[in-house]
């Protein structure tokens, strides 16, 4: 509704007074900008419209969550969307660590603020999740596998392997922004010394998804494939199985996890650079040159 309101001035007949622009400066806003730096807008997704859930409630909940070392300050920016500021950097820079979250079964998405976009034209169209690869051959869990079978789903954050990059386990673990528009992949076909093997795909923490398209979040239209599908007599195609059972992190027990550096908006940008965390130092992972894909050096920071 406030979106429509926005939009409506465009087939009004402006007069000259409304024509006029209101210009804003860069120190007028310096206040806003800096109290924003501690904040992050979330906005719970969920495809049941009349589904509000009071600040209250979600307050309370995330306090549960997030064990902060400070306090935290709520504001409601519209339905189900809210400004969350934190007291302290640290603990911000945790809950965006921690994505994704999941309220009651729906996704409660945190994005970092932007005092440039209001709020009701933020968008929430994809969401980090910490991704399983199952049924990978061996000399194939490791990081540059992981970035390449990533990849081709989204835009990589993190890979969770040893200090090597070797991720091998029951299944290797990469952190990718899924496009929340489209079905949840199962998998990939992997191509490996001319063998062709199905990579199966589990998520975790993955939210209420539609078992008949794969779709986390409709929108307000609801499931397109699910009245077709009914009328074939057709089976559903995702199953509850691409939900990964346990929380155990690898990382917890490694203590490596290398985190993908990301340029301003490509996800070209997935192979520029690496950067790796040990303990409490840093280094950093650089292609090395000539050979962008397949060799990484470190370098102490
Ligand atoms: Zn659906």
């Amino acid at each position: 509704m406030e979106e429509d309101l926005s939009k409506m001035w465009e087939s009004f007949s402006l007069s000259r007074d409304e024509e006029e622009e209101v210009e804003v400066t860069a120190t007028e806003v310096k206040g806003t900008i800096t109290r924003g730096q501690s904040c992050i807008v979330g906005k719970l997704v969920s495809d049941v419209s009349d589904q509000l859930v009071s600040k209250e409630t979600i307050k309370s909940t995330l306090l549960g969550w997030w064990k902060l070392s400070g306090t935290l300050t709520f504001k409601i920016l519209g339905e189900n969307l809210f400004l969350i500021e934190f007291e302290k950097a640290r603990d911000k820079d945790r809950v965006l660590e921690g994505r994704p979250w999941v309220f009651e079964g729906n996704l409660f998405l945190v994005e970092d603020f932007d005092g440039r976009t209001p709020p009701s034209k933020i968008t929430f169209e994809k969401a980090y999740f910490w991704m399983r690869m199952l049924h990978l051959p061996l000399a194939c869990m490791g990081r540059e596998v992981g970035l390449k079978l990533g990849s081709s789903v989204g835009r990589v954050e993190e890979i969770d392997t040893d200090k090597d990059g070797i991720g091998w386990g029951k299944y290797l673990r990469v952190k990718v922004l899924v496009d929340l528009s489209k079905p949840l992949p199962r998998g990939r076909k992997l191509k490996f010394e001319g063998e062709i093997h199905w990579i199966v795909f589990q998520y975790e923490r993955l939210p209420k998804f539609c078992f008949q398209c794969g779709i986390i979040s409709h929108g307000p239209e609801g499931c397109m494939k699910r009245s077709s599908l009914q009328n074939q007599g057709t089976t559903v195609e995702f199953e509850p199985w691409m939900r990964a059972s346990s929380m155990t992190r690898r990382v917890e027990r490694s203590q490596v996890r290398f985190t993908v550096k990301h340029g301003a908006g490509s996800d070209n940008e997935n192979r520029r650079a690496m950067e790796g965390r040990h303990g409490n130092g840093r280094r950093h992972l650089d292609p090395a040159a000539g050979n962008e894909e397949s060799r990484w050096t470190f370098r102490e920071n």
